[in-house]
């Protein structure tokens, strides 16, 4: 119970359209909280598209678009804050 109260809720969320994604990385790198990985999986196009995980490794997304404007194809489909 206690740890359920001390759960805080995500920020943040980023949708990747993953059929869309090339795997190129520039959202990756351009990420200040490295929320963004390469997954493991194909798409159809047989790249690794990128995950989003709300937790990266330097911290919680915050939402900044900074990836969403890096995207040459759109495939970050859109950068929302969320209320907790
Ligand atoms: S919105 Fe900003 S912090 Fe969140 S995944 Fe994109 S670049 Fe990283
Ligand atoms: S910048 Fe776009 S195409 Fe490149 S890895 Fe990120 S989501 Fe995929």
């Amino acid at each position: 119970m206690a740890s359920a109260l001390l759960q805080v809720a995500p920020q943040a969320h980023v949708e990747v359209n993953a059929e869309l994604c090339k795997g190129c990385d520039l959202c990756v790198v351009v990420c200040p909280q490295q929320n963004l990985r390469l997954s493991d999986r194909f798409n159809r196009m047989g790249y690794h598209p990128v995950e989003f995980d709300v937790h990266g490794r330097k911290g919680d997304c915050t939402a900044c678009g900074l990836c969403y404007w890096a995207c040459p194809d759109f495939a970050i489909v859109s950068v929302e804050r969320r209320r907790q």
